[in-house]
């Protein structure tokens, strides 16, 4: 059943056409609970020259699709929704084969992209301007908003299905081209949403795929043509792409990594806290960028701790596919050495580990990359893993005196991807969404993931640029602004 998802050399979709990466080199896609070699993805230096292919084909494309009206624009995007909820059973299967997370898990990331193609879809209202009358005698003032050109999106491989979809459908319905370089640990999503990109009645170039890693990255970076970089990945290479894209005068988004906060009032419902917090330290086994990580309790009477530690216990690893799997494993080998190697480094640091989920053998998939829920208890505030990302399936436990000890540790971390409080008092959760230093705030929530129509927020280290991607966001980022003054003297009417 699973030998489906087998695709051999990965080809690149440039210009309207599937086509064969100018690199022979490839690295193998594996299934992170089987070891099992989905497909070959082409990476080398010889894949920045298929991103001069792919920008020559989007810079054609942009000169007619650019001239194209929005409400035609948009009309391809609506066949997509369609053809992504015909086809969103095989896309989901697809992300739990190459990146492990349970079915469920994937089915919820594709509705969570055709989300966006539908706010998208509001490109006609969204990309509305504004107009002065009279700001002098027979003068007037409008701004309009015009699209850049060719855009770039950089993915990680935390969410195949969803991330290109902050960027994607804006870009093109703001009469932008766009070129997708996906996570080389996780190509086959794409390939598949590209085969129903291919149906829809799209210009040559006005989309375009290119498989690879930094090289694939950098010709992108320092492409003449390429006039914005959206980015979601690690702080570290957020970093260096904000830097990089921005010396070469691009417009940047750059999402990066977190450590996300999330407290626990005494007063809160405790029995729905804990499966919110445990679904959302756990959930994706815990590499998701909005994964709850440091779990911080105020006043605990230590009935919070045991349940927590009853719920993580209790959950079950295995292979995504399979039924009744709550959490699937970790991306690849070398994470979760990274991430036992943390584990180890914090009970160095001097923390309990209340539940060790290392050396984890699921019975059928002994070979896969699993950790099983594991909770530290009592990490130092001032040591290094209680602040360094783990993405992996832990649970840090703190104990703290006051709600404003918790939002000093807070405020004081160098990430602000999230911040939640679970709590029944209205004036704690008003301080908590006025005070935390966070993009993405959660009361009772344990995942804050912004809707379509929303910015996806992110703070501090966790962000690199002025406006997020998805809604009005991604409208303004993918245009630029134009003002006009015009003056038409009454003098020059004519009676006719
Ligand atoms: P990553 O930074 O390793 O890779 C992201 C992308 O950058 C990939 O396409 C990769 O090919 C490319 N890349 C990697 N190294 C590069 C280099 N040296 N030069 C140029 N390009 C390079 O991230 P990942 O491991 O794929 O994803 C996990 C990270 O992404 C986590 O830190 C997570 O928190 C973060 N993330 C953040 C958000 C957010 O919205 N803030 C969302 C999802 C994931």
């Amino acid at each position: 059943m699973t030998n489906n998802f087998i695709m051999e050399n990965l080809s690149n979709y440039i210009g309207g056409a599937w086509v064969k990466s100018k690199e022979d080199n490839t690295i193998e896609v594996i299934n992170p609970a089987t070891q099992e070699i989905l497909g070959k993805v082409p990476y080398g230096n010889g894949t920045s020259v298929d991103v001069e292919d792919a920008v020559e084909a989007a810079s054609q494309a942009f000169k007619s699709w650019s001239q194209v009206p929005v409400m035609k624009r948009v009309q391809p995007l609506y066949k997509l929704k369609q053809l992504l909820e015909e086809n969103a059973e095989e896309i989901a299967r697809t992300i739990t084969m190459e990146s492990g997370k349970t079915l469920a898990e994937s089915r919820g990331e594709i509705q969570r992209a055709i989300e966006n193609v539908e706010v998208a879809c509001g490109t006609p209202m969204l990309i509305q301007s504004e107009f002065s009358e009279n700001i002098a005698t027979g003068v007037d003032e409008f701004m309009i908003r015009q699209p850049l050109g060719v855009c770039a999106c950089i993915a990680p491989f935390n969410f195949p299905g969803m991330i290109p979809f902050w960027f994607l459908p804006y870009a093109i319905a703001c009469g932008n081209t766009f070129i997708l370089k996906p996570s080389e640990k996780v190509p086959l999503t794409m390939v598949k949403v590209f085969q129903l990109i291919e149906q829809l009645d799209l210009p040559k170039g006005v989309i375009s795929l290119v498989h690879g890693g930094k090289e694939t990255v950098n010709a992108l970076l320092d492409h003449p043509e390429v006039k914005a970089i959206s980015f979601v990945g690690s702080t570290q290479i957020a970093k260096y792409i904000y830097s990089r894209g921005a010396a070469n005068g691009k417009r940047v988004q750059a999402q990066g990594g977190a450590k996300n906060p999330v407290v626990i009032l005494p007063d809160a419902d405790i029995d729905m806290s804990v499966q919110i917090v445990t679904d959302s330290v756990f959930g994706c086994a815990g590499q998701r960028c909005l994964a709850a990580s440091n779990i911080i309790t105020v006043g605990d009477n230590g009935n919070i701790k045991e349940a927590l530690y009853e719920s993580a216990k209790s959950r079950t690893t295995g292979f995504g596919l399979d039924e009744k799997v709550e959490m699937g494993p970790v991306i690849s080998s070398e994470s979760k050495s990274r991430v036992e190697h943390l584990i180890e480094k914090g009970v160095h640091e001097g923390a309990k580990l209340l539940l060790d989920g290392r050396n984890a053998t699921i019975e059928g998939y002994e070979k896969g990359n699993f950790i099983k829920p594991t909770i530290l208890e009592g990490l130092p505030l001032d040591g290094e893993i209680i602040r360094t990302e783990i993405f992996g399936p832990v649970m840090s436990l703190i104990e703290l005196k006051t709600v404003d000890d918790a939002l000093n540790f807070i405020n004081n971390g160098h990430y602000g991807n999230m911040a939640c409080l679970f709590t029944s008092s209205g004036a704690n959760a008003r301080k908590f969404r006025n005070q935390a230093n966070a993009g993405n705030v959660g009361i009772n929530i344990g995942v804050a993931a912004p809707m379509a129509q929303f910015p996806f927020s992110g703070w501090k280290e966790s962000f690199f640029g002025d406006l997020h991607g998805q809604g009005r966001h991604a409208v303004e980022f993918f245009t630029q602004t134009k003002v006009v003054i015009e003056r038409w003297p009454k003098e020059w009417s004519r009676k006719f």
